[in-house]
């Protein structure tokens, strides 16, 4: 896709701080009606490229095209065009909920019906309320109502379920889908991997500013890392096994054991939230690597250890073994 075409693309996109790289080449795009869930961990840089994509900062180097405008010029017109939902807005005015819509309706050329939309947000009966009366939850989902007003072609979704019970997440989902049938174009931020997995068409996973991986949700990680595990305890401990053909290997283990059922038995088919968690504990541990090694050079006998040290740590770090870690366990 060339970076016209998309209604997000992102080229090398870098932003540091003094000396320190928040964002540090970061690539990627969104096609038109997709939706992007940006994933990483605190401090990866996610808000930092949202913010860059949304005009709301300016970057140090790279390409940026959002809804085929640089963002940094930042042009009205081209504002009316997105929608924003940010981390924790916490709309907390005197207005009512009707009221406060109602104002930001006049702000767009074509906004939704306010009525229409509260009910969408499932807050019909606290249309006359006012903000600050909500509960958190509440309160998000004005923020959500606020940030779609103006039919956006672009919204930026950054956290928007944080605070929610389990039921109104579900209630958010289906009005997400909504959206997604109306050829709205999302990016999404979350740290809930459920969500992602439920509302995205595609991920990328950062950290410390560097894209890890990124594609389908069906896909990320690539196919190794959906090898299902077998897991189970016996007198020494918990063991684990990676196979393709985890019912075979639950035969061939109550087969070991005389024919019994042995204890603890489960399958787990890795997801997008053991794969992600796998994915940054390696980038974790390759940076403390990199660290450790430009703190010591090769040969600097000062360093505790590291050179010697060229397991890899995935193992330890993860609660997804490696294919290495699993043939161990099965021995
Ligand atoms: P995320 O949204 O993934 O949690 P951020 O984009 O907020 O991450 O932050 C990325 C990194 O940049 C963090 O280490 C953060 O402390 C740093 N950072 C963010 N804004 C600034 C700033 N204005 N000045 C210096 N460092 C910043």
């Amino acid at each position: 896709m060339s970076i016209e075409n998309a209604v997000v693309g992102v080229r090398d996109l870098r932003k540091a701080y003094g000396a320190f790289r928040a964002v540090d080449g970061v690539s990627f795009d969104i096609a038109h009606g997709e939706t992007f869930a940006l994933l990483g961990p605190n401090g990866a840089g996610k808000s930092t490229t949202i913010e860059i994509l949304e005009g709301y900062r300016l970057r140090t180097s790279g390409e940026v095209s959002v809804l085929g405008e640089d963002p940094a010029a930042g042009r009205l017109e081209w504002k009316a065009r997105l929608g924003i939902v940010l981390q924790s807005a916490g709309e907390s005015g005197t207005a009512t909920v009707r009221e406060q819509l109602t104002q930001f309706a006049r702000y767009y050329p074509d906004p939704r019906d306010v009525d229409e939309l509260i009910a969408a947000v499932g807050l019909e009966q606290k249309a006359g309320t006012q903000i600050r009366r909500l509960s958190g939850g509440q309160q998000r989902r004005v923020d959500v109502a606020l940030g779609i007003i103006g039919r956006p072609e672009l919204l930026f979704l950054d956290e928007p379920t944080t605070g929610f019970d389990p039921e109104a997440r579900r209630a958010f989902w289906q009005l997400i889908r909504d959206l997604q049938s109306e050829g709205t174009t999302i990016l999404l931020t979350t740290h809930y991997l459920e969500e992602a997995a439920t509302l995205a068409d595609r991920v990328g996973v950062i950290a410390q500013g560097r894209m890890l991986d990124m594609g389908p949700v069906d896909d990320i990680g690539g196919a190794d890392a959906r090898i299902p595990i077998v897991r189970w305890r016996d007198s020494g401990g918990v063991h684990e096994a990676r196979t393709a053909e985890p019912a075979i290997e639950v035969a061939r283990l109550v087969e070991r054991n005389g024919g019994t059922e042995p204890d603890g038995v489960e399958i787990v088919r890795p997801g997008l939230e053991e794969i992600y968690l796998d994915l940054v504990a390696t980038a974790r541990a390759d940076a403390a690597r990199e660290a450790e090694a430009g703190a010591h050079p090769p040969g600097d006998t000062t360093a505790p250890g590291g050179n010697r040290d060229t397991r890899d740590p995935r193992a330890a770090a993860s609660a997804v073994p490696t294919p290495a870690a699993s043939e161990e366990a099965r021995r």
